[in-house]
C-alpha cells in the first residue's frame, strides 16, 4: 500500500498522540530502515535506544522464532526455564544481586517506586505515606500517571491530574538543591546519569558523584534511570560508569530486548528487593519465557559484538566531527558515546526533514535539538556518509 494511504488510514483511525515524520517503514536490517516506496535509509535514533544492537538482528530472530515455538507466556503463577537464566546472566553482566523483570520502561520505573518507598518504610523506618522520592526537572521517566505527575514538561501533565503525591524536583546537575532537598523523609534520588528526552542533557562533572555520596551519607537510594543511556549507548555499559558511582539500583528497558519485544528490568541490591514478598507486586508479562530468551540474546549481542567498545570509540569521533562544523545555527554539540545532541539556535524539525530526505533518519527532541543515537552496529565509514549529508542540508538550509 502506498504511504500516502497509510498515513490517512493511521491519522483515520489511530489516536493522535504522536507527531512523526512522514515515513512509513516496512522493513529494516540493521541501521537501514526501507519505507514502502522502497527508499533506504540511515536509522539515527534507534527507537530511542531501543535497537542498539541494529533493527532485525540475526541472533535476536533466531532466539524469538526459537523461544515461540516452545513456550511464550506461563505467568508468574508457574516457574518457566528462562527466568532464572535471564535474572542470573544480568545479575553477572552488571553485578547487581537481584533483579526484577517488567514490560515496559514505565513499568520498571513504577517497580522502582515502590522498591522505594517500601524500602523507605520498612528497612529506613519513615513512617507510613511520608515516603518522598527526589527526582530532577527536565527528567523523562516514562507516561503513567504517577510518572507524568512528577515531570516539568507541560504537555505531559495537562489534563491528566490530579497527581501522586511525595515527589520532590531539583535542578538537573544541582548537587545544592540535592542537599538541600533531602529530608528524614526522602528515600531515593532518581535520576537519569544522562537525560535523554530532555536534549542530551549531559549534567557538570562530579554530580554524580556527590549526588551518591548525599545519598550514602542521609541513607537514601540511589537510583539511576538507565533505560535509554544504559547498555552501551554512551561508550559505557552504563552511563554512571563514566563518573565511577555505584548506585544502589538501576533500570533499564529498550535496548534489552534489541528491539524485539518489550522488556525491562530493575536492577538492586539484596537489601532493596527483598522488601516485595510474594503477592505485593507483579505483572501477567513480566518475565515471560519468550521475553526473557530474547534478552538473554540482546544482552550477549552487545558483549560478542563489543556494542559498548564501539559506542565509546566511533562516539568521541563522531561528536568531535561534529562539534567541527561551522554553521550558525549550531550552537553547541553535546553527549557521550553514541549519544548526541546538536542543539541549534533555531527549531530542528526542518532539519530533520531535510536530513530524512536525504537518507538519515533523525528526530527532533525539546525543539531545538538533533538528537544523534544510531544503532551501536555502525561502523566509522557509514557515519562519514552521515556526516557528508548532515554538511549538505546545512548547507542548503542556511543558504
Ligand atoms: C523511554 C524511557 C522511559 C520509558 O520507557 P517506555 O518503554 O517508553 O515506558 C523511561 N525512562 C527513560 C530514561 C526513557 O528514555
Amino acid at each position: 500500500m502506498k504511504a500516502e494511504k497509510l498515513i490517512e488510514m493511521e491519522d483515520k483511525y489511530g489516536a493522535h498522540n504522536y507527531h512523526p515524520l512522514d515515513i512509513v517503514i516496512k522493513k529494516a536490517e540493521g541501521i537501514y530502515v526501507e519505507d514502502v516506496a522502497g527508499n533506504r535509509y540511515m536509522d539515527f535514533l534507534a527507537a530511542y535506544s531501543a535497537v542498539n544492537q541494529g533493527h532485525c538482528h540475526p541472533r535476536l530472530l533466531k532466539a524469538l522464532r526459537r523461544q515461540a515455538a516452545k513456550v511464550t507466556l506461563t505467568s508468574r503463577a508457574f516457574r518457566n526455564d528462562q527466568l532464572p537464566l535471564f535474572c542470573k546472566e544480568i545479575s553477572e553482566l552488571t553485578g547487581y544481586p537481584k533483579v526484577l523483570p517488567m514490560n515496559s520502561g514505565a513499568e520498571a520505573v513504577e517497580t522502582a517506586i515502590k522498591a522505594s518507598r517500601k524500602w523507605g518504610e520498612k528497612v529506613k523506618g519513615i513512617k507510613k505515606n511520608k515516603a518522598e522520592i527526589i527526582v530532577c526537572a527536565d527528567n523523562f521517566h516514562g507516561r503513567t500517571t504517577t510518572i507524568v505527575g512528577f515531570c516539568t514538561e507541560d504537555q505531559y501533565k495537562d489534563g491528566f491530574g490530579p497527581f501522586a503525591p511525595g515527589f520532590k524536583i531539583v535542578p538537573f546537575g544541582d548537587a545544592k538543591a540535592l542537599e538541600a532537598a533531602i529530608t528524614k523523609n526522602t528515600a531515593a534520588f532518581m535520576v537519569e546519569p544522562i537525560q535523554g528526552e530532555a536534549g542530551i542533557n549531559v549534567p557538570p562533572k562530579g554530580f554524580l558523584k556527590k549526588a551518591a555520596k548525599l545519598c550514602k551519607d542521609n541513607n537514601v537510594l540511589f537510583i539511576a534511570d538507565e533505560i535509554q543511556s544504559g547498555l552501551g549507548r554512551t561508550g559505557k555499559m552504563f552511563a554512571f560508569e563514566h563518573e565511577d558511582v555505584r548506585p544502589d539500583a538501576v533500570i533499564v528497558g529498550k535496548a534489552l530486548s534489541g528491539g524485539f519485544y518489550p522488556v525491562s528490568a530493575f536492577l538492586s541490591s539484596v537489601e532493596v528487593m527483598d522488601v516485595f514478598n510474594p503477592g505485593d507486586h507483579g505483572s501477567t508479562f513480566g518475565g515471560n519465557p519468550l521475553g526473557m530468551a530474547v534478552a538473554r540474546e540482546a544482552l550477549k549481542v552487545l558483549v560478542d559484538e563489543k556494542l559498548v567498545e564501539n559506542s565509546n570509540k566511533l562516539g568521541p569521533w563522531f561528536m568531535d566531527k561534529l562539534q567541527n562544523l561551522e554553521f550558525k545555527s549550531i550552537k553547541t554539540v553535546r553527549g557521550r558515546g553514541l549519544f548526541i545532541g546538536l542543539v541549534l539556535d533555531r527549531p530542528a524539525r526542518p532539519y530533520c526533514e531535510a536530513l530524512m530526505a536525504e537518507g538519515i533518519l533523525c528526530k527532533e527532541t525539546h525543539e531545538n535539538v538533533i538528537r544523534f543515537a544510531p544503532p551501536l552496529v555502525i561502523s566509522r565509514k557509514e557515519l562519514n556518509t552521515a556526516l557528508r549529508k548532515v554538511k549538505k542540508v546545512f548547507k542548503k538550509l542556511e543558504s
